[in-house]
């Protein structure tokens, strides 16, 4: 599905199999992204073919990424080579009563371009979004970056303008004929959710963000122990 305020598609990010499974709105890519701790980059170089998974974050309409100076990736990303990076949600299993008709529910992104190398001054704000990325206002509390630090690190980012979404929600889409097997048929949600977080030191009490993960695992953790115990 295409929004009215969507990008049309490139002939090479357009999407061509269950092509209504596809977005180019802003709004959906920007969700995908925000969603998403880690992408993987493709590249090509004179050994083949590449695909590295590493951290990213949003910020306006570019995808970010950062590493080490010396890192093969970032060295070939930030010399302009054509990249494609992915994202990747696994929201769900689907079991169908074919083998055939088995399938995933998920939110993929896909883009294409080439990342523009950040300035050094601009290094250490992209590096106070990726704290707030991690937690909501950890670039306050984190120590920044030094000058070494800094300087040891490559920050790139690619803009958001020629990319593709595409979304898989829904139940197992059986054949009439399988209708009646006796087969189990139905979805397994997944998802990335917080564990418990493991503290290792808390001088000034908890942040509230830690709260948070701490209450949304520990209420998940009481409603799978009400569900194994109610008959
Ligand atoms: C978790 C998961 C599991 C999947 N499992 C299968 C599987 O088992 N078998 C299978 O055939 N397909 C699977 N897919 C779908 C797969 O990603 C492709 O969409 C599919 O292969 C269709 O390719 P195509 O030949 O139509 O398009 P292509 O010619 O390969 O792609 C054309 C363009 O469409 C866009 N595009 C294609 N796929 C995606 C995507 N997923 N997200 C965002 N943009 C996209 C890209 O811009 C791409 O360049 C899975 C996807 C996900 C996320």
């Amino acid at each position: 599905m295409t929004t009215p305020e969507a990008t049309p598609p490139s002939e090479r990010s357009r999407i061509r199999r269950l092509a209504q499974r596809g977005h180019y709105d802003r709004a959906t890519l920007h969700a995908v992204i925000d969603a998403a701790y880690v992408c993987h980059v493709a590249f090509a170089d004179e050994h083949g073919v590449h695909c590295i998974p590493t951290a990213c974050w949003r910020d306006g309409d570019y995808l970010y990424i950062h590493g080490s100076n010396g890192s093969r990736m970032l060295k070939l990303a930030a010399s302009r080579a054509q990249v494609c990076v992915t994202i990747t949600h696994l929201d769900g299993l689907v079991l169908a009563r074919s083998a055939f008709n088995h399938s995933m529910n998920y939110r993929s992104a896909v883009i294409y371009g080439e990342f523009d190398v950040v300035a050094e001054a601009f290094k250490s704000a992209a590096l106070d979004t990726l704290m707030e990325h991690i937690a909501p206002g950890r670039s306050r509390e984190a120590r920044p970056g030094n000058a070494n630090e800094l300087a040891a690190t490559t920050i790139l980012r690619i803009p958001l303008d020629e990319a593709a979404c595409k979304i898989s929600t829904g139940g197992p889409e059986d054949d009439e004929a399988d209708l009646d097997l006796p087969v189990w048929a139905g979805v397994l949600p997944l998802a990335l959710q917080p564990n418990v977080p493991v503290v290792v030191a808390a001088p000034r009490g908890t942040p509230d963000y830690v709260e948070r993960w701490q209450k949304a695992a520990l209420n998940r953790n009481a409603v799978e122990t009400l569900t194994a115990t109610t008959p």
